[in-house]
């Protein structure tokens, strides 16, 4: 176990120096946030949405809700105002938390919603109204007791006004998946986390802030990526996590080589398929191979390439312990022979219990026997590794963030001119995946990719938005009179490349 003067989060400060929140600091400051709550009214069971910029006091704040008995519900810094008010209408929280520079939009819609109350945290992690009042309060409290059953978090599974679903993740979640990993990745106190992803995501939030805490270890958090940023701190550190983006950047850097990550032990990748091309220019490079791993903001971490053993280029490897994995076939759902393609579905502690208010949604995404239907299409080798080959879903995943074209289609079939959008993603070697909007024109319509483009800055965050519009006469449909995407995807696939 970590003792109190145990660094837990490092912040590199703009002025080149660190700033240190050991464990025992955590523990009191969680517990003046805590008792900030309470304050505030906020009540066992109750939500608490908070849309702010990555600081360690801001990971601290994830925990005083845990000690609290509240529910964590963190949303995505790029989402704009109109998105805003489908979450909070959604959820309902009892305390919206938000930077200091949004307090007085946030704090009207807010108000208009019938929220309770409102706080700020800002980026710097000492200025906004929740710190202040936290200030004065007890450093001990006493946490509120919760069942494995219970619910730890809400995370939305995207930013889409009305389709958006909040998948509800219990205690028992969090602590079996962190419980798992730590011990398979062989996560030790003297660990020292490379952590720069965003933490309102599964990825960042649980898999790289559960997994530190469980072992009582470190970690980095740098507020953004920067590939020079992670070079220089990876003499202080031991493991990375990242998105494929992470590592094809680091791959265009001069400075990776064998010599800058002698001193590391374990370079983790997912939420997103990383390319074998990357995989093997990684090792090539550093010595060391990636390991994958996959997973999904309902199920947390479902699959690892082994510790110990082959990670295999192009796998995500064989279920976690205590995880079952079956392919099936998407329709019937009857398990399918070893080799061959179908839906993956999940079973295990770490599957979360449903979406939020959406019996119907839930149930539908279940089988009978408490397998998920993940939406993702795979098979698994001889070996037992599990390859994903695609979604059913219609989803583009866009440096590690997940678009849903549905959106997207839905913003430009709304403009004077279009008669209709098909929204793909296409390979991108920088982001995985392009987001690309094509587009039919009403007859005698001029259309003009620009002025598309810059009518979407106004309704959606950057990373949804199409990084090209394409124009033809008519989209491609099968005999039902749906899009065929496929071939608009291979039509195109060269586009960026
Ligand atoms: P999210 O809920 O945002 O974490 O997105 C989950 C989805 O990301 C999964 O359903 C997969 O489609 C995809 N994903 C996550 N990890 C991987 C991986 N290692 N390889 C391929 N796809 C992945």
């Amino acid at each position: 176990m970590a003792g109190p003067e145990r660094p837990f989060i490092i912040s590199p400060q703009p002025d080149a120096s660190d700033r240190v929140l050991s464990y025992g600091d955590m523990l009191s400051l969680s517990a003046r946030l805590a008792h900030a709550l309470v304050q505030r009214g906020v009540k066992p069971g109750d939500r608490v949405a908070a849309q702010v910029e990555k600081s360690a006091e801001a990971i601290v704040l994830y925990l005083a809700c845990v000690r609290a008995g509240a529910i964590w519900l963190p949303l995505n810094t790029a989402y704009t105002l109109a998105e805003l008010e489908y979450f909070i209408g959604d959820a309902e929280p009892a305390l919206v938390v938000c930077d200091p520079a949004q307090a007085d939009a946030a704090g009207a819609l807010a108000a208009r919603l019938g929220v309770g109350a409102v706080e700020t945290l800002g980026a710097d992690g000492r200025s906004g109204s929740l710190l202040q009042r936290a200030q004065a309060l007890s450093p001990l409290f006493e946490d509120v007791g919760r069942g494995a059953d219970d619910a730890a978090a809400i995370l939305y599974t995207s930013g889409t006004t009305g389709r958006s679903k909040g998948a509800v993740l219990s205690h028992g979640n969090l602590i079996a998946n962190s419980t798992t990993l730590a011990r398979l990745w062989r996560y030790e106190a003297d660990d020292v986390l490379l952590h720069a992803l965003p933490i309102f995501h599964t990825h960042g939030l649980f898999v790289a802030t559960n997994v530190t805490l469980m072992a009582g270890a470190s970690m980095i958090c740098l507020s953004k990526f920067d590939a020079d940023q992670m070079l220089a701190r990876m003499p202080g550190a031991s493991v990375m996590m990242g998105v494929p983006t992470f590592y094809v950047r680091m791959l265009q850097h001069p400075g990776l080589t064998r010599a800058a990550t002698a001193g590391m032990r374990l370079f983790i990748s997912g939420s997103a398929p990383l390319l074998e091309e990357t995989h093997n220019a990684w090792s090539e490079r550093t010595g060391h191979r990636i390991l994958e791993r996959y997973g999904m903001t309902e199920t947390n971490m479902n699959s690892s390439n082994p510790y110990d053993g082959d990670r295999v280029a192009g796998t995500v490897g064989p279920p976690l312990p205590g995880t079952e994995i079956r392919i099936a076939d998407p329709e019937s759902g009857a398990a399918l022979p070893q080799g061959e393609v179908g839906m993956i579905e999940i079973r295990g502690p770490n599957v979360f219990k449903g979406y939020w208010r959406m019996p119907d949604k839930t149930a539908a995404d279940f089988r009978d026997d408490g397998y998920f239907i993940s939406g993702d299409l795979g098979r698994f080798d001889a070996r037992g590794y599990l390859h994903i080959v695609g979604r059913s879903k219609d989803l583009v995943i866009s440096g590690g963030f997940n678009v849903y074209p549905k959106e997207v289609e839905a913003e430009i079939d709304a403009m004077p001119g279009v008669l209709e959008a098909a929204v793909i993603g296409l390979p991108h070697p920088d982001f995985g995946e392009g987001v690309t909007a094509v587009v039919t024109a009403r007859p005698g319509a001029e259309l003009q990719e620009s002025v598309i483009l810059a009518a979407l800055e106004q309704s959606l965050a950057k990373y949804k938005r199409p990084k090209r519009v394409l124009f033809v006469d008519e989209l491609p449909r099968n005999t039902m009179g749906k899009v065929q995407k496929n071939v608009l995807r291979e039509t195109f696939k060269g586009l960026y490349q």
